[in-house]
Order: C-alpha cells, then structure tokens, then sequence
C-alpha cells in the first residue's frame, strides 16, 4: 500500500557518533539511555499508532483545571504512584509540563509573591542539581531569583528546592530551612525503587516527577507534579499556557501507554518474564557501582559516597541506594580540579563548581549505555 511510503526512519544513534576504543567517554550529562536496551526488550508493547486526525485540539479535558491534561495519562500516573507507593496522590492536582524542567519553573512562578519589592530568593542545599540556577536566572525574572545555598540563607522569605534523593550525590534529603514565610518544593525525580529503597509515600505541598529518571524516556520531555493546592495549581497551569500553551498530546499519550505497561508488568505479571523495569534498573545499576567501588577502592584517587541500606516497601527486600550519578571525589595530593583531571583521560564529567561544591568532586552519569559504561570504568582503572 501507500502507507509506508510516508514512513520516516527514526536514527537511535540519538546523534552521537558510535563508541570505539578511544572516544572520549562523555559522562557529563544524565541521558538515561541505559534503559534503551529494556524497552528494546519490551519489542511492540507501547508501540503506538495516532491518526492523523486525532490530537488536533490544543484541549485534552476542557473540565479540568488543568485542561491540557490527557485524562489517562493522568489516570497512568495515579495508578503507578499507588503502585510503587512512593507518592500521595489523594487530594492533589496532577500538572503535566514539558519535562520536570518546565514545572519547576511553573511552580517557583506560582510561589513567588507578585507584589513583593524584591524578587524572592530560591535557594538550595549544597551539593544541588547543577540546572537549578539557569532555570531560576537565565530569564532574570523581577519574580525570583537564584541565591545559592540553602544552608547558609539568611531570612525567612524564600522558595526551597529539595531533591531528594539528591541530584548530584545520591542521598535522600529534607528540606533544611524551616519558617511561616518559607516554601519548598519538592524534586522527587530520582524517587523510584531502582535508585532509593522507598521507604513511604512523598506527602508534601508540590512534588515533581519526571518520565525521564522514572523509566528512561527522556527523549519524550514530559513531566508531572502533584500539588495539594488548587490556587498554587491554578498559577502553576497559568504559567504553563503563557509558556507553552499546553504539553504535547502525542508525548502524553504515548506516556500513558508505556506506563501502563510498566504497571500491567507488575499488576498482571507473567511468569519467569523480565519485563519489570524497575528490576532491571536495580539489577543494572547494582553492577555498576560493584564494579564502580572496585575500581575506585582499588585505584586508591578517587572516593565515592556510601549509603546506609533500608527495606523498600516496594520490593519488600533490603535495598542500598544505588544513585544515578556517582559523586566522584579526587583524593589525590596536588589535584584540585577533579573534571580537568579526568578530561586528560578523556573522561568528561561535570565538575563539583556546577553543584555549588568544591572542584575536587566530579558528577558522573551512571545511566549511559553498556559500552559507554564500560569504557569509563576500563579508563578509571588505568589511572595511576
Ligand atoms: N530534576 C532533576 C533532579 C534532574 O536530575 C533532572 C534531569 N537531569 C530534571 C529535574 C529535569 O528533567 P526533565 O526536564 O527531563 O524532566
């Protein structure tokens, strides 16, 4: 027929040339493309097929609050929360943005008093998420403004960002300034069974979530908050029709697909099947750092972070926390910046300055495909 005629090949190259054995291993973003090999493995499920006629209306739900909200994926999301138990979702809006990325500038939009004098400040506990500043100053906003570290804020008049567990280091964290004046929100990005044992569900005032961490679809840009109150909720969708006018209907349910085949995977499992993706992040990720903590003990450079264990209440089973960064510290007499250190082994990490931290420490990806994986540690183990 005349179908594939139209038909374009998509490249899942993602545009980077091929590793070979002496590329440079470029570790310094978190492009989740180690779960690629999973959904390789899911072959047709969450294959979708959109007529062109549908999702022509900027509206997915003209009811709703948020009316550029697919009412499944939204039902998707409820639905894999109760699942993993890992956030309340009674009582809360669901926001769907253009990643998390979007919505936390939504959200920082929807704290910020419009009739303050100064901007109000946003602030974060060092080490914080490198991306945090440009998102809150790269349009200089009269609204708010980035004042650095959480720790060492002066004031009660603030919106707090809290990762947890925490992009760059891995630790689980709380918020660290407390005041009536203040706010938090909350970025539960990393927040699922294959990074952290979940040790309960998140209740806090705004959540965020990312299809990007939780299992690896990045390439879809869509992300999700829960919010406990309707007039934050409300500024928050305001700021998303002035942005964006709405989230792509394609990437929505497209979203809602896959995830409800990660869910009937865990609801309606079939025997001896490794369709789980949260197993296969943990089971991948816990080879990783084994033989990452190896080499790193080994070599006797470099050190990592270490992290107490903790039953998941998701798998019921003992769990450490396996990040998907490895906070790396140069240990070495003479070497104070770390990330020029291992770029002269073409090793490309970002440096701690990024995170608010000293330029001894480098933050690696952890969540790379094998080959770029295993180039890394293979280049690690040769440094003397
Ligand atoms: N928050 C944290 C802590 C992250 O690590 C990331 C991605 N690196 C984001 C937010 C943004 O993710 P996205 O915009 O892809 O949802």
């Amino acid at each position: 027929g005349g179908a594939a005629k139209h038909e374009i090949v998509i490249s899942d190259t993602s545009g980077r040339p091929p590793v070979s054995k002496d590329s440079v291993v470029d570790l310094e973003f978190g492009d989740p493309t180690m779960y690629e090999s999973f959904w390789k493995g899911m072959g047709d499920r969450g294959t979708i097929t959109i007529p062109s006629w549908q999702t022509i209306s900027y509206f997915s739900d003209a009811t709703n609050l948020c009316w550029f909200l697919e009412p499944e994926f939204a039902q998707e999301i409820r639905r894999l929360h109760n699942l993993v138990g890992n956030a309340v979702t009674e009582d809360r809006r669901i926001i769907v943005g253009t990643g998390s990325s979007q919505l936390l500038q939504a959200a920082v939009y929807a704290l910020s008093p419009s009739d303050a004098p100064e901007p109000i400040s946003v602030v974060s506990a060092v080490p914080y998420y490198s991306s945090y500043e440009p998102l809150m100053n790269h349009l200089r906003s009269g609204l708010f403004r980035w004042a650095g570290d959480a720790c060492t804020f002066k004031g009660d008049s603030y919106i707090e960002l809290v990762c947890s567990p925490r992009n760059p280091d891995g630790f689980l964290s709380q918020a660290v300034l407390k005041s009536d004046g203040g706010k938090t929100i909350h970025d539960l990005a990393y927040y699922w069974p294959q990074y952290t044992p979940i040790t309960g569900p998140a209740d806090h005032d705004i959540m965020i979530f990312t299809f990007s961490k939780s299992i690896g679809h990045a390439g879809s840009r869509i992300g999700w908050a829960l919010v406990k109150d309707t007039a934050v909720a409300r500024k928050m969708v305001k700021f998303l029709e002035i942005s964006t006018i709405g989230v792509s209907k394609v990437s929505q349910i497209r979203a809602a697909t896959i995830l409800k085949v990660v869910s009937d995977s865990y609801e309606n499992p079939i025997p001896g099947n490794q369709d789980k993706v949260f197993a296969f992040g943990r089971h991948l990720l816990a080879n990783r750092w084994k033989k990452l903590r190896e080499i790193v003990e080994a070599s006797g450079i470099f050190s990592l972070p270490e992290f107490p264990s903790e039953t998941c209440k998701f798998t019921g089973e003992t769990a450490e926390i396996l990040p998907g960064f490895a906070w790396l510290k140069c240990e070495k007499e003479g070497i104070e910046d770390c990330a020029s250190f291992l770029r002269s082994h073409k090793i490309i990490a970002r440096g701690g300055r990024f995170f608010g931290a000293e330029p001894k420490f480098v933050r690696v990806s952890m969540l790379d495909r094998d080959e770029t994986f295993d180039l890394f540690i293979e280049r690690l183990s040769s440094i003397r």
